[in-house]
């Protein structure tokens, strides 16, 4: 694979995805449903295969050759997770789930450690998951969740969030890039604002993850959360990073095997990091197939992946403007290749019907922001996202399957 900016070469990309080489409703599968979940490429899918052919053993307590190899593939895939976001010590990167799973594990313990009058900031365009959470956080706590503004092109009202931050903020949890309207935050001036009245600060990295070299000592933030599907990983597993100073004392969240130190029939102490919070057997191929991703993930320079991902959405945005009856929404000066749109006198799930018959997948609804499509007095919206495997070609052919739909439809 070509690494050069000029040479970013898609189709040798494009070839190493197996699900993208069919064809649906016998057209080319044109997959632009990136943001919900990425394709994964043939390493990755060898790597959780191999595990299993090869040294399948359940990890840390084995006596033998095969738990040995288990472990040490298992564990060189957090090595892999601890250089590519630049934590401090391996030791503070923890499985979980996804991003959903990372972020409930710091509001459980938020949940602990807040008091009543206590404040939580969020924001107008948080996914469920980085919501939800901190209501029921505040619930259990009596503390307040406050929310910070956006604006009508989808950017973040930062001269809000400035003055919503009070000596009462204990946490601000933040979206790294908003899954609904693309827009990427400036988290890290927004985590040194943060900082300034002493608040503790979550990122949310679900779709920041796979756009852009996240460095968290750089950002400089408490907690970075994202899941190993949205970066050409498996779906199941995922991660939570946080400084080692916060973690050696956050509550335990799941209790038994693993994450204990010793053990008596009337009670228990915990382990030290990272097995203190991720009790029982992990998802042990997963872990392996993050680190196959993040391998694949490595050998793409950076600003050759960004560089393709903003010609993609400015070409999208482009014939976007000129087609007739086509709102976007999120509009902000800093995005990813995420297209959100709805067509006049089209229902987004009809859209959506209509362009799967003709071989493109999209995704369709409230993405999981029901609050932020009340905000911006819409239904729902269909969504595009782009990723490195998409090319321009396939942006034309979305337009005209789209033509199509809207004649169809009006
Ligand atoms: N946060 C954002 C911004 C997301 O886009 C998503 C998933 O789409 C999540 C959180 C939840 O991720 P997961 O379902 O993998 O836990």
């Amino acid at each position: 694979m070509s690494t050069s900016q000029n040479l970013f070469d898609v189709a040798a990309i494009r070839a190493e995805f197996p699900v993208l080489q069919q064809k649906i409703a016998n057209k080319p599968l044109i997959y632009f449903d990136n943001a919900a979940t990425t394709q994964k490429p043939l390493s990755v899918i060898n790597a959780i295969t191999d595990f299993y052919m090869q040294c399948n053993a359940n990890v840390h307590r084995g006596a033998h050759t095969l738990a040995d190899e288990a472990t040490r593939r298992y564990e060189q895939s957090r090595d892999k997770v601890a250089n590519f976001i630049n934590a401090y010590d391996r030791s503070e990167v923890l499985w979980t789930r996804g991003t959903t799973e990372a972020i409930n594990i710091v509001a459980n313990g938020m949940a602990q450690r807040l008091k009543p009058g206590d404040e939580i900031l969020v924001t107008e365009m948080e996914h469920h998951a980085n919501l939800v959470t901190w209501q029921q956080a505040c619930l259990r706590s009596g503390a307040v969740l406050k929310v910070c503004p956006i604006y009508e092109d989808g950017s973040l009202n930062t001269g809000m969030f400035v003055k919503l931050l009070t000596p009462n903020t204990k946490l601000v949890a933040l979206p790294h890039v908003s899954n609904a309207l693309g827009t990427i935050n400036p988290i890290k001036t927004l985590t040194a604002q943060a900082k300034n009245v002493n608040a503790l600060v979550l990122i949310d990295g679900a779709q920041g993850i796979a756009h852009g070299g996240v460095n968290v000592r750089e950002i400089g933030c408490d907690f970075y959360a994202f899941s190993g599907h949205k970066i050409f990983g498996p779906t199941g597993i995922g991660v939570l990073w946080g400084k080692a100073e916060l973690l050696q004392a956050w509550p335990v969240w799941q209790t038994g095997g693993e994450m204990i130190a010793e053990v008596s029939y009337q009670s228990a102490t915990w382990g030290g990091l990272p097995n203190r919070l991720e009790a029982g057997t992990p998802n042990i191929a997963g872990a392996i197939g993050l680190g196959a991703a993040i391998d694949w993930f490595n050998r793409i320079e950076l600003t050759a992946l960004q560089a393709h991902e903003q010609r993609l959405i400015q070409h999208a945005t482009a014939l976007a403007r000129e087609f007739s009856g086509m709102q976007l929404v999120g509009t902000a000066g800093t995005k990813i290749g995420v297209m959100s749109f709805n067509l006049k006198d089209c229902h987004p799930t009809d859209v959506g019907f209509l362009l799967d018959k003709q071989g493109i997948a999209i995704r369709t609804g409230a993405h999981c922001a029901q609050p932020l499509m009340k905000r911006l007095g819409l239904p729902g919206t269909a969504r595009t996202s782009f990723s490195l495997y998409n090319t321009m070609d396939e942006i034309d052919q979305f337009f005209n399957a789209l033509h199509k739909v809207k004649q169809m439809l009006t």
